[in-house]
Formats: structure tokens, sequence, C-alpha cells
């Protein structure tokens, strides 16, 4: 089916702006539109949905989360981008890994199982993409996925 992206970033955004809101975070959401894309829109939703969690979840007050979407080309990049605490290098290797966690997030009370973003990994492989994490401790995370658009 052919999905609206800018209709997963409403979505995702709105959504999200409860949870934000409490922690004083600031969602900016840039999509060109329109962009038209081939997928499963329940999958993509889901996806933006785990970037979103992590990133709120991830972020300290006062922040700022970015989602942007756009297409160049035949392939769609949807970016989320957060000023959090980001990942330390070490780390990175292992975060698609189902149930890992970084220390932060295991010694924190708060839920989550650490299956986020092998899920979100699943789901943009299955729509023959790809997605690639860049991260430094104290500066933020950013999540880029790329999607093929026929
Ligand atoms: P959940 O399954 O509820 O999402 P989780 O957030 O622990 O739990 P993942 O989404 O798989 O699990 O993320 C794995 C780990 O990667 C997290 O525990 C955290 O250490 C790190 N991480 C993920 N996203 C971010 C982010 N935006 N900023 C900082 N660390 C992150």
């Amino acid at each position: 089916k052919l999905i609206h992206m800018e209709r997963i970033v409403q979505d995702g955004i709105s959504k999200m702006t409860m949870l934000a809101e409490v922690k004083d975070i600031i969602l900016r959401g840039e999509v060109e539109s329109p962009i038209l894309l081939q997928a499963d829109e329940e999958r993509l939703h889901q996806l933006l949905m785990v970037l979103m969690d992590n990133a709120v979840k991830y972020t300290p007050e006062g922040g700022v989360i970015r989602v942007a979407c756009h297409k160049l080309a035949h392939t769609v990049y949807l970016e989320v981008e957060d000023t959090g605490v980001g990942i330390p290098p070490e780390h990175l290797p292992h975060i698609f890994d189902r149930f890992y966690r970084g220390d932060k997030a295991r010694t924190r009370q708060e839920g989550g199982t650490g299956l986020g973003l092998a899920i979100a990994k699943w789901i943009v492989e299955r729509h023959g993409g790809k997605i690639r994490i860049e991260s430094k401790p104290a500066v933020g995370t950013r999540v880029l996925v790329t999607l093929p658009a026929g």
C-alpha cells in the first residue's frame, strides 16, 4: 500500500507530544511533502514510535528531538535526532541486539526490554532498507533510516 510519510511523522509527533511536554522537550517535525512510499503503514508507525520513544527516554529535560523525512532520488530518509545522553562507542555495536540495554537503561527503574531497536531493525530490513545510529555521549544520538522508494 502507498502511504504518506507526512502522516506517519505527524502521527508520531502527536502521540509523543504529551510525554515530551512533561520533560520540557521540544519536538520538531520536518517533512518534505508529499512523500509516498510503498510500505506497511502500521509497521512504519511502530518503527517511528520505537525511535521517538527512545529519544524521549534518553533525552534530559529541556532537550530537542527532531524528526525529519525527505526523499532523494529513489531513497526515503527518515531521521530521528536527539540532544540526549548519547551512547558510549563501546555499546554502539550491540544496541541492535535483542535484550541489549545500555548501563544507564539497565540501572533505571523505568520499563524497557531492550527489544525496541531489534524490532526497529527488523521492520526496516523487511522493507529492504537500512538503519544506522551515530551517537556522542552527552551530545546526542541520530538514527538514520533509509528506505528504497521504488
Ligand atoms: P525498549 O525495548 O523499551 O525500547 P530499551 O530502550 O532499553 O528498551 P532498545 O530500544 O533496543 O531498548 O535500545 C537499546 C539500548 O540502546 C538502550 O538500552 C539504550 O542504552 C540505547 N539507546 C537507544 N536509543 C537511544 C537514544 N536515543 N539515546 C541514547 N541511548 C539510546
